[in-house]
């Protein structure tokens, strides 16, 4: 009975979970329970309209379990939009593993999770994410076979990183192309927050053209690298948002572009690699489109690493093959940039329109 005191879960806090659910239009969303390896784990199908479900597992030490359930179901929603807008034969999902990976990421517990993602029978398939890498995949891979992004000794396709880093790369060019009339970045002042996986390949992308790089990582040591191959400004976290620079690209965490940084902002563009960039999509990406910055909406431009799996599901797979086909993210970032400009409309709107027309045009030929 939900009126009785030990029963674990309000009316109140059961519908609230139930209404977010069916808010964001999720078509499946399972919990994953294994009490000896201590797993606690959400998979979040967003959409099958154009193909399987694909997307990370991520591992995070929320604060309340409920933030777990919010963070699968805005991510997978995003990889929906993402894998629409890029043209590819996949759907959204999205996974969360509950707790700290330093404690609780052990084999047996990858495993468990495995076997939860196999009774989806291919309806979701999962990847790495944000505390999981390509030698995670290769654990769950004993217990099923959909998953991707597995180390190319084991047959896969490996880290996507440096795919994500092209795309998001091509997405800059772009939108410097929109704004100051040419795509060339030598000289232009660039900052890129987060010199993680993304943030070294795309960093190194912006000096060998000739850009003037600002770099900042939390962790100083991940700055030595291209300090030690380029001459990068290197600045203090939390610094990037006060410069005026040309472009501030975010490739740390999401949530970024908030109340308290857009105006600070003092940059023309912002493009780079993190998801969910926009704390709330709607009212930021507003906000943004107000101030005149020039936001290259994030699912857009980081679908490389995306691209770069689909291509090994689907074709007889070479890198070649995938970045031709992340070439393509430059013409839509400037598609979706011009659609807003003549639309008067936020560019993060038009991107998810254009993704959303495409999952209906796929649903009505269903039908
Ligand atoms: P990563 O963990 O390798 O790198 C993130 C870096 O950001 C780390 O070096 C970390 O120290 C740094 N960082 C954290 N907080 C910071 C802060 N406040 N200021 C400055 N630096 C900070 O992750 P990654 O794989 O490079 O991914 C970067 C972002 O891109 C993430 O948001 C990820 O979800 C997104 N993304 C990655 C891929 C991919 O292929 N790896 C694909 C799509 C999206």
């Amino acid at each position: 009975m939900s009126t009785n005191n030990t029963s674990f879960l309000t009316n109140q806090a059961a519908c609230s979970l139930f209404g977010q659910i069916s808010s964001s239009e999720h078509e499946q969303v399972v919990y994953c329970y294994d009490k000896p390896t201590r797993l606690k784990a959400i998979i979040a199908i967003h959409n099958t309209s154009l193909g399987p479900a694909l997307g990370g597992t991520r591992i995070w030490d929320y604060v309340h379990e409920v933030d777990a359930l919010t963070d699968v179901l805005r991510l997978s929603r995003g990889m929906t939009y993402k894998a629409a807008l890029a043209d590819l034969k996949l759907g959204g999902g999205k996974a969360v593993i509950i707790g700290d990976a330093h404690q609780i990421k052990t084999k047996a517990m990858l495993r468990k999770y495995g076997r939860f993602v196999n009774t989806l029978h291919g309806r979701y398939i999962t990847a790495p994410d944000v505390n999981t890498d390509m030698h995670d995949m290769e654990v769950i891979s004993q217990e099923t076979q959909h998953v991707q992004s597995l180390p190319s000794a084991a047959g896969g396709s490996d880290d996507p990183s440096s795919f994500t880093a092209y795309g998001t790369y091509l997405g800059i060019k772009a939108a410097v192309k929109k704004v100051y009339g040419s795509d060339l970045l030598s000289g232009r002042k660039i900052g890129v927050e987060g010199l993680g996986k993304v943030g070294f390949y795309l960093a190194t992308h912006l000096c060998k053209e000739g850009a003037q790089v600002y770099v900042t990582d939390v962790v100083p040591e991940k700055l030595v690298t291209i300090a030690q191959a380029y001459r990068v400004h290197i600045v203090q976290p939390d610094v990037l948002y006060d410069l005026p620079l040309d472009v501030y690209a975010p490739c740390a965490l999401g949530a970024t572009l908030n109340d308290i940084n857009i105006n600070r902002l003092q940059c023309s563009i912002v493009a780079g690699a993190a998801n969910n960039q926009l704390e709330d999509t709607r009212r930021h990406g507003q906000l943004l489109f107000e101030k005149g910055i020039v936001y290259a909406p994030d699912f857009l431009v980081n679908a490389g690493g995306l691209i770069n799996v689909h291509t090994d599901m689907y074709y007889t797979y070479s890198p070649e093959l995938a970045y031709q086909h992340i070439e393509r993210i430059y013409d839509t970032c400037l598609e979706v940039l011009n659609r807003s400009e003549r639309a008067c409309i936020p560019p993060s709107m038009v991107a998810e329109q254009i993704a959303q027309e495409k999952i209906d045009r796929a649903d009505n030929t269903s039908s």
